[in-house]
């Protein structure tokens, strides 16, 4: 309805701007007003006035253009000019708001918008021409048009993007974890252990200590079990150490049956005293072997503990730390070194 309306206006201003031309008649509103009734034959009295002052004067002077205005058209004109504006201000309103509602990006359409509203206002100003305010009416509608199929566009690309990006998201999810996590035990992996012990030695050093830890006599439970309850065996130990593992602490499947665990800011002697949990725990493990309806629970561990000290390097601490174990191997196994701080 509104713009069937701004299409007959639209088509009025197109038809009365090259006989305003032709007659050279000013551009003013009054001119403007006399003429948009005139193409648009709404008032025949007028067009019959009009035709006669063309006839005597080839043009439509100034003092008879204001009179023909107030005689004929002064009011309707004047109310379908409003009207004109009124159907492109609801448009731009419309149009503001459906932006809005899209919530994507407004700010640019927005700024198109304001534009042509505020070029609307010049509707009313004496020296705009009428090729101007055409020229304002078929941009307008051109950029509505545009706005509208590139809003869409642009919601149909966001979404699209969206949906992409959250694939990528989770797939990058999935691969981080594969790369950091051991596929067989779920703990964190080497390479994970690796980066951490890099950035805590780099950053906060101060009281970090490493427990390692190797299972005791593990090659016995592949050769009387088999190599599959053998990985049973980790996943159970695995567990049971990261169910140990809080304040910070973190652990990482080291390599074969080995892990370390990681215990930032702490104290050798808290360290221990997490050890010893840890050695008790796995202590009282117990796994049963469905194949052969046995009962494994003599999984033992141990271990050997060591403090950050000014200085030492990474490679340096695990090495401490893995002289302490062969040391616990050496004296029975299922132990913590050091015995005392
Ligand atoms: P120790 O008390 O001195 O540590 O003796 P051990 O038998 O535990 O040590 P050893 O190094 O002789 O044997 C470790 C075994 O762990 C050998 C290897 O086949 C086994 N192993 C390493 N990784 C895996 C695994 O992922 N699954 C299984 N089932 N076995 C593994
Ligand atoms: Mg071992
Ligand atoms: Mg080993």
């Amino acid at each position: 309805m509104q713009e069937d309306l701004m299409k007959v206006a639209a088509a009025n201003l197109k038809k009365a701007l090259p006989l305003m031309l032709k007659h050279q008649i000013p551009t003013t509103p009054t001119n403007y007003a006399v003429w948009y009734t005139y193409v648009g034959e709404k008032s025949p009295a007028l067009n019959q006035a009009m035709d006669q002052v063309l006839r005597d004067y080839q043009t439509c002077p100034p003092a008879r253009s204001e009179l023909l205005y107030r005689e004929f058209v002064s009011d309707p004109v004047e109310l379908d000019v409003r009207e004109l504006q009124q159907n492109l201000e609801a448009m731009v309103i419309e149009l503001s708001q459906s932006v809005k509602d899209t919530n994507r990006d407004a700010d640019m359409f927005q700024q198109q918008v304001k534009t042509n509203f505020s070029k609307l206002g010049r509707l009313e100003q004496e020296a705009l021409s009428l090729e101007q305010v055409m020229d304002l009416v078929r941009n307008f509608i051109n950029e509505s048009d545009k706005i509208r199929a590139s809003t869409a566009y642009f919601i149909g690309q966001l979404q699209k993007a969206e949906n992409e990006i959250h694939h990528l998201r989770e797939r990058l999810e999935k691969t981080e974890k594969d790369s950091l996590h051991d596929a067989l035990t779920g703990a964190l992996n080497r390479r994970a252990f690796d980066a951490d012990i890099q950035g805590i030695l780099s950053q906060s050093p101060d009281g970090c200590c490493i427990i390692l830890t190797d299972i005791d006599h593990f090659k016995a439970f592949n050769d009387t079990f088999g190599h599959l309850l053998g990985d049973q065996v980790l996943k159970s130990v695995a567990q049971r150490l990261s169910d140990f593992c809080r304040n910070g602490a973190k652990l990482y499947r080291f390599g074969g049956e080995e892990f370390v665990i990681l215990v930032p800011a702490s104290e050798l002697k808290r360290a221990r005293h997490l050890a010893e949990s840890l050695r008790r725990g796995i202590e009282k493990l117990s796994i049963k072997d469905r194949r052969k309806g046995g009962t494994i629970d003599s999984i033992t561990a141990s271990f050997g503990v060591a403090q950050w000290q000014t200085g030492m390097s990474a490679l340096k601490l695990i090495e401490q730390a893995d002289s302490l174990l062969y040391e616990a191997k050496r004296l029975g196994r299922n132990r913590v070194m050091p015995i005392t701080n």
